[in-house]
């Protein structure tokens, strides 16, 4: 009860704050957490080529930031900057400004023919995230929205903000593991990220 009245609260706030930044016609700005999964001694997955997770999303966390330079109605901020582990309380605090939270992580599979990107919502997901991770989606080009059954989608609930995790291929695929180590891969990813957010912000007006 207490959390529907969160999410509540959390959409009311963000469609708020997005009218009224519209409504005084300044340029319409919105923040996102990028969050980039795992940091420290939690490596997340290690793949093909010894490639780690959290140094993967770490990279195209940095990389959103930068690129978001185009994209001047979209304000970054990274919940972890660099090689620590944060617990997840951290990474809400530091994600207290934003209005949308995109939590970046890698797959891992024995099978080594397992590929693609994957788009998580939590449970009972607000119709705002339902929205990003459509429009993320699209973007992104990735065929469906899986609902999260994992705990990691679930722990989003609490930024109390609309919130999905984006898993950007597998690192057990040697080609999507390759491929995931290019800059110029990591930077198509970055960019089809701020244009899935930027698509989200048009679709609500
Ligand atoms: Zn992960």
């Amino acid at each position: 009860m207490i959390c529907q009245a969160r999410r509540v609260i959390g959409l009311g706030l963000l469609i708020i704050v997005l009218v009224g930044t519209w409504g005084a016609a300044q340029p319409p700005s919105i923040t996102v957490a990028i969050d980039a999964g795992h940091g420290g001694d939690d490596t997340g997955g290690i793949g093909i080529d010894n490639l780690v997770e959290k140094d993967i999303v770490l990279k195209v966390a940095h990389l959103i930031a930068l690129e978001a330079v185009d994209f001047p109605h979209i304000k970054i901020i990274l919940t972890r900057h660099d090689d620590r582990y944060l617990s997840p309380k951290e990474r809400v605090q530091n994600a207290q400004d934003a209005h949308l939270c995109i939590s970046l992580h890698l797959d891992f599979s024995y099978d080594p023919r397992m590929h693609g990107i994957t788009i998580l919502v939590p449970t009972k997901a607000t119709p705002a995230a339902l929205a990003l991770a459509e429009a993320l989606r699209h973007s992104i080009a990735v065929p469906t929205v899986s609902w999260g059954t994992k705990s990691a989608p679930l722990w989003l609930r609490r930024f109390n903000i609309p919130a999905v995790q984006v898993n950007l291929g597998f690192l057990s695929n040697p080609q999507e593991a390759r491929r995931l180590n290019h800059l110029a891969y990591q930077r198509r990813l970055a960019r089809a990220i701020l244009e899935g957010i930027e698509s989200f912000l048009r679709s609500q007006f």
